[in-house]
């Protein structure tokens, strides 16, 4: 027990954790940063800190002795295979109707996503955050966001000639032939180095098919932008594997945090208490609506409003597979960075990114992860009886989304004279509808806080992540979770310090 006040204590080291600790220590504020993922700063046995997407080891997930991946079988067979259970980088938590994936270690989903830094269009951003002003948002903050991330877009004339982007030159043609509009999305790769991976000259990442269980080289996580500049502060400690359990009042003043320190098998080893004058909520949509929903349950946070837990959603997220003929191979070799939409959200409410499948091998087949308009949220609620926090999705509300998705695949099918796989998440199934890889709200803006993420009833708690955002953002969220936490801590910074 340490009888010091430390001035700020962050929960979480993704997006909205990162920007909180880098703008809070350089306004000169002390801060505290807890994760209970690994630091991922430390190579394995075989050099390497992260693990290839096509030999999941102990590394790839959190706490599993099986795999499970995203695509769950390959022509028909199950491809989950056991593993050491192990605190690894790609946790799939299991709710009742929905399987949600996330990033574990210091630097939150930046560890394992695919990159994709999308700006939604200005005209839809009104249905995103309904009381965010536009124009600070689109003038400054997406600005700012994307610039500390370092976004960019592919180079023209390498897309066009490379052999690792001809699955997104197929997908490209199938959109234009059923005339849906495409996009070019910026990413957080060093297109650079991609450029040389694919010449031979550096080790390879993404052409070697690095997803979802980290990239050892080219992509711009978080380590590598926000968090290097918290570093360089010399303001920010942080502490992987410590899991925040509670927050409480402090009798004089401030907030008790109680952490608990895990081994690498996800136990605890220690119990630990910090106060803190204020306390920083970034766990993630799904973790900091679970720690909300269970404090306030359980009495230590009594106050917190009835709007904690609800709004969440899963950004309409559907996954789908194309056969194609065999005069449109999409390639052995797939970079496993998406770079190219098809936007059909006015007609259709569906962005699709048409996505890698990165084998190995030629597959003939077109994979997409959708983003899809649906007006089906969820709500968390702290389950007594079982001492943990569910989630009341059902797998059926997967239903608009699987339709919305379908006002661009059906017509592409019917076009190109073409099937969906029905190989890839199971057994004759055609709609990966079980998962989101984009959790959002479960602590509403203007809602369970005011309209800078203030957590009502308690001075000095913040939530600053996806959890703050209702449900959707339109395209990948995280330029949007980054741009919202660049503008609620300069509010912050300005009048609460
Ligand atoms: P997170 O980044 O989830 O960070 C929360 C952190 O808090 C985690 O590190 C977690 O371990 C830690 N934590 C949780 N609970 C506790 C606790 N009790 N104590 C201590 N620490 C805790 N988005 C895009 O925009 N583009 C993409 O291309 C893209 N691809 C994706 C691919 C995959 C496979 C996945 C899983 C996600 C993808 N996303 C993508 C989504 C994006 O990564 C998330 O939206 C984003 O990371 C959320 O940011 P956040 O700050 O809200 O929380």
């Amino acid at each position: 027990t340490d009888a010091a006040v430390i001035p700020a204590l962050v929960i979480g080291t993704g997006y909205g954790g990162s920007v909180a600790a880098l703008r809070l220590a350089q306004a000169g504020v002390d801060v505290h940063m807890v994760e209970m993922g690994m630091a991922w700063d430390t190579p394995g046995a075989d050099g390497k800190i992260f693990a290839n997407t096509t030999t999941p080891d102990q590394r790839s997930f959190w706490l599993r002795t099986k795999t499970k991946q995203p695509l769950s079988n390959f022509l028909g067979f199950p491809i989950d295979k056991a593993i050491p259970r192990y605190t690894g980088v790609l946790d799939a938590e299991e709710f009742a109707g929905i399987t949600v994936y996330q990033g574990r270690g210091v630097g939150g989903g930046s560890l394992v996503n695919g990159g994709m830094a999308v700006t939604p269009k200005r005209e839809y951003f009104g249905g995103v955050l309904p009381t965010v002003n536009p124009d600070e948002m689109y003038n400054t903050y997406y600005p700012r966001a994307n610039a500390e991330l370092g976004a960019s877009l592919i180079r023209s004339a390498w897309f066009e000639s490379t052999e690792a982007y001809q699955y997104a030159r197929v997908g490209r043609k199938h959109a234009q032939r059923s005339n849906f509009p495409y996009v070019f999305v910026p990413t957080v790769y060093d297109w650079n180095y991609m450029e040389r991976e694919a010449a031979g000259t550096v080790p390879k990442s993404a052409l070697v098919g690095e997803i979802l269980y980290g990239n050892n080289y080219g992509k711009k996580s978080l380590q590598k932008t926000y968090l290097a500049k918290v570093r360089a502060t010399g303001r920010v400690t942080i502490s992987p594997l410590h899991r925040v359990v509670s927050v409480t009042p402090a009798s004089g003043g401030g907030y008790t945090v109680f952490i608990e320190q895990l081994n690498t098998n996800g136990d605890p080893i220690a119990t630990k208490q910090i106060t803190a004058a204020k306390v920083f909520f970034a766990a993630g949509s799904v973790g900091t609506s679970k720690l909300l929903v269970k404090l306030k349950a359980t009495g230590a946070l009594p106050n917190l409003n009835g709007e904690v837990g609800k709004g969440w959603g899963d950004n309409g997220n559907v996954m789908c597979g194309r056969a194609n003929h065999m005069w449109d191979p999409t390639g052995k070799l797939q970079s496993s960075i998406p770079t190219l939409g098809i936007d059909n959200w006015a007609a259709g409410g569906a962005f699709a990114e048409v996505a890698p499948l990165p084998t190995g091998i030629e597959t003939y087949a077109s994979f997409y992860l959708s983003i899809t308009r649906t007006p089906n949220r969820a709500q968390f609620s702290w389950n007594a009886a079982a001492g943990k926090v569910d989630l009341n999705w059902q797998t059926a509300w997967k239903e608009v989304s699987i339709n919305a998705a379908k006002s661009i695949f059906d017509k592409i099918n019917a076009k190109e004279g073409t099937i969906y796989r029905t190989d890839l998440f199971g057994v004759y199934k055609i709609w990966g509808d079980h998962l989101t890889y984009h959790p959002l709200g479960g602590a509403i803006l203007n809602k369970a806080t005011d309209n800078y993420g203030r957590l009502h009833g308690y001075p000095g708690l913040y939530v600053i992540d996806g959890s703050l955002i209702p449900g959707s953002t339109v395209v990948n969220p995280f330029v949007t979770i980054t741009a919202l936490a660049e503008r609620n801590i300069e509010k912050i910074i300005a009048t609460d310090l």
